[in-house]
């Protein structure tokens, strides 16, 4: 069997949902919400299964859904995408980035990554043929410097896989870091796949920044994006890709045979929501924060130390105060107290610096972030003994 996948344990999110499952524990790991998700995009979805096409639909996408990016982005980033040359949907970010790396990677070119690291990130590079080379994001804020790129760019660099807002920290780099990444793109010839699934859910009137946009870079990025983060519909696995038409053009060679296309009443119904008006976006953003606020001064209530999330669906606490890994202290949390959650260390390769975070998931509804915090209350009065 291949030797990257046979010797790669099940994924954290599918382990930690499988466990909370078996236990009955409140599931705050996996980041899913657990809300219906937005009626009348559900409703498109369900009247295109009725009434629309439902074969094959084309292989870059519905040309509804990709006008409908190219117009978002325009009015959200400021950009200016063509549709029919420049975006391609996928079946969700996942199978973007198993695409983007295929078509960028030849076996022995060396891939930058930043630790943590989304946990598909590793072992796609890997199958590609991609030799990783890690820089280490320093807590709390989770950033870099010249130095850390100085030391990961080589000659052999071909590409750089970006996230930002990141998962699993919940914090968005500067415009600044941007543009020092970029400097090292152009400098050593390297493809930006900047992964910025989280682009929508950013709070405290921060700004995404999108690589795209910087200087030099619109020829040497891929941007993906996933409208499962966008109206909380994680399990559509709706995802899109921008790039220039040449980069784009290859990305779409690597598509073509790992899924093809997307269920064609889900891209019809995620065109309509791409489509809402600005205040849609400004409340989704708006109750997300509310959650995120409610359940960070609840776990700062429980005494934990909460660090800021400024995005995503997750808040991160520092468990260093409990003498305790982060893998042991989210195993205890859900076999004795009914708490899921995710430990960092799984978004670290091999020798990772010791990080002592836990991450949660607060995209959940009020009943369901008191049946948590009820649980850490005791779990945090308990393991701190
Ligand atoms: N990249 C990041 C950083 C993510 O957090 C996720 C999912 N949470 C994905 C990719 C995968 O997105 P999708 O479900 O659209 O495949
Ligand atoms: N990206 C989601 C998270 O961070 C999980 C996605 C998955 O389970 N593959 O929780």
């Amino acid at each position: 069997m291949n030797s990257v996948f046979s010797g790669l344990s099940t994924t954290i999110f599918d382990s930690m949902s499988n466990l909370s499952r078996e236990l009955g524990a409140v599931n705050l790991g996996q980041g899913f919400p657990d809300d219906p998700g937005p009626d009348d995009v559900r409703k498109k979805a369900a009247d295109e299964i009725m009434s629309g096409w439902n074969q094959y639909p084309p292989m870059m996408g519905l040309p509804e859904l990709r006008e409908a990016i190219a117009v978002h982005y325009a009015q959200h980033q400021n950009i200016l995408i063509d549709a029919n040359t420049e975006t391609m949907v996928t079946s969700g970010a996942t199978e973007a980035l198993a695409a983007a790396l295929l078509a960028t990677v030849n076996p022995g070119d060396e891939v930058v990554l930043f630790q943590p690291t989304y946990d598909a990130y590793l072992p796609l590079v890997l199958r590609a043929g991609g030799v990783p080379r890690f820089v280490n994001l320093k807590p709390p804020n989770w950033t870099f410097d010249r130095e850390d790129l100085e030391r990961a760019f080589s000659d052999r660099t071909k590409v750089v896989l970006f996230n930002s807002p990141l998962n699993p920290c919940a914090t968005i780099f500067s415009r600044s870091q941007h543009i020092l990444l970029a400097e090292f793109c152009k400098r050593f010839d390297a493809v930006a796949i900047c992964d910025e699934v989280w682009e929508h859910i950013v709070f405290d009137g921060v700004e995404h920044t999108t690589m795209i946009s910087i200087e030099g870079m619109r020829d040497r990025t891929i941007k993906i994006g996933s409208a499962g983060k966008i109206f909380s519909l994680t399990g559509w696995k709706v995802g899109f890709v921008v790039a220039s038409p040449l980069l784009l053009a290859i990305v779409a060679k690597a598509h073509q045979f790992l899924a093809f296309t997307t269920a064609p009443n889900l891209q019809s119904a995620v065109a309509f929501g791409l489509n809402k008006d600005l205040n849609y976006f400004v409340e989704m953003r708006a109750r997300f924060a509310e959650r995120r606020d409610y359940f960070s001064n609840g776990l700062r209530d429980c005494g934990f130390n909460v660090r800021h999330s400024q995005a995503t669906y997750f808040v991160n606490v520092d468990i260093s105060d409990f003498n305790i890994s982060d893998t042991a202290f989210t195993q205890r949390l859900v076999r004795e107290f009914g708490v899921a959650a995710i430990p960092i260390s799984a978004f670290y390769s091999g020798n990772s610096p010791n990080c002592d975070t836990v991450r949660f998931c607060f995209a959940k509804k009020r009943e369901t972030l008191d049946a948590g915090l009820d649980r850490l209350r005791t779990a945090a009065r308990t393991m701190r003994i």
